[in-house]
């Protein structure tokens, strides 16, 4: 028997609005315990919810950037569980009318492009957090009634991997966006994990296990595969799943059964009656339209039309970061490939050593002045770091340091003759044929010419002088 994975997530994310869902409690993370609360997100009698407008407006902007219908009308219900994480006993969710379902994102795996579609996305209201300790139980109400996105999939997910790229593609849009900081650790971006196994070829979905809360790619992909390798070798050996919720040890990277389910959960759902219905008008959705920000995918065509390789484009667009400075970098340089070069090169190798990026001007400037034939490209390197580490301008540095390219004949030929006494070995192979000799004579008159001179003049001497 060979069996394939099938997988379906839930990803909720926190979304960055300033208040609360349904107060006008401030969402900050973190904050002294029990700070961030007030009558209505610890449910005292005869309060009354009031939807948070902007929560809405985020939802319409998720649901755009997600491919999805958007409902002209949506409804809250009550799920109902007794818990002390949310004080009223029950969450404020939607089960009957989402605001959106029918979408799809877009994932690569192993160069392949695939769609995983959405089933619906809902608004709700994050519930506190427990904390145990010393045999006594704690609750913080801070991040009771924050807003929360849930972005439910269909089951079209095959592998941990697969698991794992979908959730990164969710965040860079979400983040992308600006709905939710999506902060991992923080938990603003967390996800449930459903995972059943069939056999090949077969249509019928078997019975699934689910993980809840996981809150890292490496989690959650190998939550998967984990998973669906313990259903297979248990059908294998004769035995049968079973609608469970496991949990997910990352220590010892395996699952364990929390609670076996003999049918589905009794939320006893009903609609909320204190938030009227909610119209989601075309004014509304136009208006969120016309401020949308590019999405990643679309920035990628962008910078591939611009010349950039596929390859290039999507490393850039795989992080906010650099692909906004990419986009200053070459509005000051108006050079695509030289800026996606710099930034994916020198940039990259500069944040690694030094924990942060160049800024955009110093290195639009620098290919700039590469570019001109200015400075060569080992002084705009210099130049670069110099940026960086000392906030030094690139001009200035250049120019104190006396390192604008002179094309001084005179003082090339000198140091060439120089170099060209002094590298018997490098000289006699080059004569004997070996060109590759050639570099290693450039390279010695570059350095002892400080970028006073571009490459292609000190080539040209190194030849005539060798020839004669
Ligand atoms: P629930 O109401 O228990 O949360 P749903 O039907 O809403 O269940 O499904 C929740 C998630 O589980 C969805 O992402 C869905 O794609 C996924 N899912 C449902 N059935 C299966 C299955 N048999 N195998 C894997 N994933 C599944
Ligand atoms: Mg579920
Ligand atoms: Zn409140």
């Amino acid at each position: 028997m060979e069996f394939e994975t099938v997988c379906g997530l839930e990803v909720h994310t926190e979304l960055s609005t300033k208040s609360k869902i349904f107060c006008s409690c401030k969402t900050d993370f973190g904050g002294e315990v029990n700070s961030h609360c007030c009558e209505v997100c610890t449910g005292m009698p005869g309060t009354l919810p009031v939807l948070n407008k902007k929560v809405l407006e985020y939802a319409v902007r998720c649901a755009l950037a997600l491919n999805c219908e958007i409902s002209e009308v949506t409804k809250f219900d009550r799920k109902n569980y007794f818990y002390p994480d949310l004080p009223k006993a029950y969450q404020i969710s939607q089960l009957y009318l989402p605001f959106c379902k029918n979408g799809f994102v877009e994932i690569n795996v192993g160069n392949k492009k695939k769609k995983i579609r959405i089933h619906e996305i809902h608004m709700e209201e994050d519930a506190g957090k427990l904390i145990h300790e010393n045999g006594k139980s704690y609750i913080n109400y801070n991040r009771t009634g924050v807003p929360l996105l849930e972005i439910v999939s269909e089951p079209d997910i095959s592998s941990g991997e697969e698991a794992a790229e979908y959730t990164k593609k969710l965040r860079l849009i979400l983040m992308s966006i600006g709905v939710s900081d999506c902060k991992m650790q923080e938990g603003s971006l967390r996800a449930d994990v459903n995972v059943s196994v069939r056999e090949k070829e077969s249509a019928a979905l078997g019975t699934r296990c689910e993980m809840k809360n996981l809150s890292s790619f490496k989690a959650i992909s190998a939550a998967v595969d984990f998973e669906a390798n313990r259903q297979a070798e248990l059908i294998k050996n004769g035995g049968k799943v079973e609608l469970q919720t496991r949990r997910w040890d990352e220590d010892k990277n395996a699952s364990f059964v929390m609670r076996t389910k003999e049918s589905a959960d009794d939320y006893r759902y009903f609609p909320e009656p204190d938030i009227p219905p909610i119209v989601i008008d075309k004014e509304l959705i136009e208006k969120v339209k016309s401020e949308m920000s590019e999405l990643p995918d679309e920035k990628k065509r962008r910078l591939i039309s611009l010349g950039l390789s596929e390859y290039d484009a999507a490393l850039l667009c795989d992080s906010l970061e650099l692909s906004s400075l990419f986009d200053e970098v070459y509005k000051i340089s108006d050079r695509a490939k030289d800026s996606a070069n710099w930034i994916l090169g020198e940039g990259i190798m500069l944040r690694k050593e030094l924990s942060k990026l160049p800024e955009a001007e110093p290195l639009g400037e620098i290919i700039k002045l590469v570019k001109s034939g200015k400075i060569t490209r080992e002084t705009g390197k210099l130049a670069l770091r110099e940026s960086l580490v000392n906030n030094a301008s690139p001009l200035e540095f250049i120019k104190e340091n006396d390192l604008l390219v002179k094309e001084d004949k005179d003082l090339v030929i000198s140091v060439c003759r120089e170099v060209i006494e002094n590298s018997e070995k490098a000289v006699n192979e080059y004569k004997s044929g070996k060109e590759k000799a050639l570099g290693f004579l450039i390279g010695q008159s570059m350095k002892k010419l400080r970028g006073a001179a571009s490459p292609e003049l000190v080539n040209s001497v190194l030849i005539e002088l060798l020839n004669h």
